[in-house]
């Protein structure tokens, strides 16, 4: 059994970016979950679904087959047999991740995968759910939040800096639409374990969040 550290929390939080830069200073594998639900998504997506219709999501399921390989310890998504890294962070892609993920069938297929990557590693592993139900016995357990405002703004600083057209406005609204989803949906909704450290980052850089991270994990 490997040392699993869980980090969840709402979109823009700064997960991935923090889990990353922890994994490399502790040597652990980094596990970015929210980038299977985005690989399912693409198939879905590939067959023409719309993002409402729950009983053809359902039935794509069954032909669907996401694994995880790590290329130069960068994770790389696999969806039957074809590297669809590339496409994971298309808008369409986490449109539909996020409709797509409070359906049960969807959640119970990507269970295993995210249960085995931990057993046999030391894994520091990001999503909504890994404290509360993927890792309920994680080694740490952290919940990493931001305020809307802090999230909004770090989104539209980014998608300005690579000459997007955005509006504050408007990902402010997205973000907050899909803290909602996340959080009400019946399976697996985004909350706080009741032993995971809570950590909001609205007023700290990168390294003090990092810092933080880390000390819980010695
Ligand atoms: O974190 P990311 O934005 O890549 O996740 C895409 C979507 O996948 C989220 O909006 C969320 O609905 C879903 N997700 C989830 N459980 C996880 C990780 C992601 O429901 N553990």
């Amino acid at each position: 059994m490997g040392i699993n550290i869980a980090v969840d929390g709402p979109a823009g939080a700064g997960k991935s970016t923090i889990a990353k830069l922890v994994a490399k200073e502790k040597g652990y594998i980094y596990v970015d979950t929210g980038a299977m639900y985005r690989g399912l998504a693409i198939h879905f997506l590939d067959q023409g679904i719309e993002p409402g219709d729950t009983d053809r999501i359902i039935d794509a399921c069954r032909s669907a087959q996401v694994t995880i390989q790590y290329e130069e310890g960068v994770q790389q998504v696999y969806l039957n047999g074809k590297n669809i890294t590339a496409r994971l962070r298309d808008e369409e892609v986490g449109n539909m991740a996020s409709k797509s993920s409070p359906i049960p069938q969807v959640r119970k297929k990507l269970l295993e995968l995210q249960q085995g990557l931990a057993k046999e590693q030391d894994v520091i592993m990001d999503g909504r759910d890994i404290g509360t139900c993927v890792l309920p016995d994680a080694d740490v357990k952290v919940y990493l939040t931001a305020s809307v405002e802090t999230r909004a703004k770090r989104r539209f600083d980014e998608l300005t800096e690579k000459g997007v057209d955005c509006d504050l406005e408007e990902i402010k609204r997205d973000i907050a639409e899909r803290d909602h989803r996340d959080m009400t949906r019946e399976t697996a909704p985004l909350k706080q374990a009741e032993d995971a450290v809570l950590i909001d980052s609205s007023h700290m850089t990168i390294d003090e969040v990092v810092a933080a991270i880390t000390a819980l994990c010695r």
